[in-house]
């Protein structure tokens, strides 16, 4: 209850602020205005850049598609404004997917070029089209009427826009706190620890691009009613820059850094316009070359933005309260069949792995079985982590088969073989840092889940994400780690970011545990309780195939081993036969004595 005070009392400010002003400030009603209509696609830019890690310089083009999409129908058919909404959120829709389609499987720095190219494009399309009036714009856009009212003032369209902001606010944040939240929190930086859990990340990064795109498509709907007059200059390229300053400057991680700069960059501006002027004694345009230095600035002093480096200081003064009710004991999730003990569920036939004239992986042929563990050793640069991959579908073999549960799986992407029951850990740690251990493990159980981000966005999903959050602390806590639930990944010491990421593999329900060197950084203590861990899962039928240096911990834990040397496999064994093996000797130890 204490947390959603600051928020209230936000609302109640909002609310008031049109009612509270003199008729002589309209000035402040107007400024208020644009900071929300500013911020609706800036909030766009939070969820797409911010978190999603891609950059859009052309979100000014989408608010230009809801801008003219409702100009044009509304002034040339008549249609109601509401009418023109929905067909302008369509449109966008389209637009947004096929750009989407096009651009966002390219990587680098092609997204960024692509909304550039796009941003320019459409600009002079608005420009160039005969029915949108060309560069001299359309007007006598009707206003929007609701329930019988018509909003013609700034006052009364005030509400409007910032009831869509906030509503857009509450949105966001539910979709970022979900199972959806946390795929699209993986794409930056975590795309393939996350394809590896079963995201589909390009389906992610399409959702948060259209939805980033509707935002700014409603800004735009919004301010065709509210100046009920539109010409091509607002939707410009440099918009679109400016856009983006504002996410980067209020903090482009944070949802409401997109009100802050919003708020701070539309009032700077508005400042320097006026003062500049005034100061030089000359008119031009000054303020752009002052504002740049300002944002060079205060991202040299807050390289996050300004609400991260603010709400830290709010912080102590307003502790935010323990999540630990959060995990309060949910039904378990249903589980997986488990193949009978003893079957052989996963075959490795002659793989083969080329990394141009390297063969990381020569015709490897080995199988694992339910409840077992399979090690795998030899030296470093054998191949052992490249073969990982290959099963995981992480990096597919050059060639060979893979076969898991007697279906062939070397074809198919990572996540779809998670889908299966198979789960991994990397040998290199993939957590997301700065998120808990416990959201970094719930990412393992998302194949688990059923309900998408609209169910998200609408809060539908609570039933189904306490169960995965609950599962996830029950994972956390069978590795030995609860009470570290609510740290963040990134500040537990690398030994025990192995262990999170093993607990987020089982998060997964698996029947085959893939380890990359699991015990490395543990201390003896900690080894321990991990073969304990090994031994007890694979008691309940789990295939563990294993990555290890530690001998004692391999030779004490694993059923049978298989040694690999130079990327082919030298010898396949119980654990005491290979300890006796002279090929293996020579490999460790350069020969017998
Ligand atoms: P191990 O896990 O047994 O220590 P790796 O599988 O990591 O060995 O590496 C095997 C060999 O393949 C090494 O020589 C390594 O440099 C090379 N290698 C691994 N991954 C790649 C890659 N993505 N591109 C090129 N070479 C690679
Ligand atoms: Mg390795």
């Amino acid at each position: 209850m204490m947390r959603r005070l600051p928020l209230a009392a936000f609302v109640a400010l909002v609310a008031l602020l049109p009612v509270a002003l003199p008729a002589s400030a309209e000035f402040y009603v107007t400024l208020a205005n644009y900071i929300g209509l500013y911020a609706l696609v800036a909030l766009g830019l939070v969820l797409l850049t911010g978190v999603g890690g891609l950059t859009s310089f052309g979100q000014a083009a989408f608010v230009g598609i809801g801008a003219y999409t409702t100009a044009w129908l509304s002034t040339a058919f008549g249609w109601s404004p509401w009418l023109t909404l929905v067909v302008a959120l369509a449109a966008t829709t389209a637009v947004a997917l096929f750009l989407g389609f096009v651009t966002l499987r390219m990587g680098g720095h092609y997204l960024p070029l692509g909304t550039i190219a796009w941003g320019l494009s459409l600009y002079f399309l608005f420009g160039n089209i005969e029915a949108f009036g060309g560069h001299t714009g359309l007007g006598g856009i009707p206003p929007v009427s609701l329930g019988g009212v018509e909003l013609r003032s700034g006052r009364e369209f005030f509400y409007l826009i910032w009831a869509a902001l906030l509503l857009a606010v509450v949105t966001t944040r539910n979709l970022l706190d979900s199972r959806d939240g946390r795929a699209i929190r993986a794409l930056k930086g975590g795309v393939v620890m996350a394809e590896a859990m079963g995201v589909n990340t390009a389906w992610y990064k399409i959702v948060i691009f259209t939805v980033a795109a509707q935002f700014a498509c409603v800004s735009g709907w919004l301010y065709a009613h509210l100046q009920r007059f539109v010409n091509p200059t607002p939707f410009s390229l440099t918009q679109g820059i400016e856009y983006l300053f504002m996410a980067v400057i209020g903090g482009v991680g944070h949802v409401w850094g997109a009100l802050l700069g919003a708020g701070l960059v539309t009032i700077l501006k508005q400042w320097l316009q006026d003062l500049l002027p005034k100061l030089l004694g000359q008119s031009g345009n000054f303020e752009v070359i002052v504002f740049g230095l300002v944002m060079i600035f205060v991202l040299h002093r807050a390289r996050d933005g300004l609400w991260p480096a603010l709400s830290a200081r709010v912080e102590h003064l307003w502790p935010a309260p323990a999540e630990a009710g959060c995990v309060a004991d949910a039904e378990p999730l249903p589980r997986r069949e488990v193949p009978a003990s003893g079957e052989t569920i996963l075959e490795v036939r002659e793989v083969s792995k080329h990394f141009g004239g390297l063969a990381a992986n020569s015709e490897i042929s080995f199988g694992v079985r339910a409840g077992e563990v399979m090690a795998l050793i030899g030296p470093n640069g054998a191949g052992k982590s490249t073969l990982f991959n290959c099963i995981s579908g992480v990096n597919p073999p050059s060639d060979g088969e893979v076969r898991f549960l007697g279906r062939r799986v070397d074809r198919l992407p990572a996540r779809e073989i998670a889908r299966r029951g198979m789960s991994r850990t990397f040998q290199h740690v993939r957590l997301l840092p700065a998120m808990s251990v416990l959201d970094n493990v719930a990412i393992g159980a998302h194949l688990r889940g059923r309900r998408h981000f609209v169910h998200a966005a609408c809060r539908l999903d609570r039933d189904e994400e306490r169960r995965l959050r609950c599962e996830a602390a029950r994972q956390i806590a069978r590795v030995g780690l609860g009470e570290h639930l609510f740290d963040a990944a990134g500040s537990l010491p690398l030994g025990k970011q192995r262990i999170v990421e093993i607990a987020r593999a089982l998060a997964a329900d698996p029947c085959l545990l893939l380890l990359d060197e699991p015990a490395a950084g543990l201390r003896y203590l900690e080894k321990q309780a991990l073969a304990d861990l090994l031994r007890r899962l694979r008691a309940e039928g789990m295939g563990i195939l294993l990555v290890e240096h530690d001998m004692d911990f391999v030779m004490g834990l694993a059923d049978r081993v298989v040694v690999m040397e130079f990327g082919e496999k030298l010898a396949e064994g119980l654990p005491q036969q290979i300890q006796e093996d002279p090929k293996v000797l020579e490999a460790y130890l350069g020969g017998v004595e």
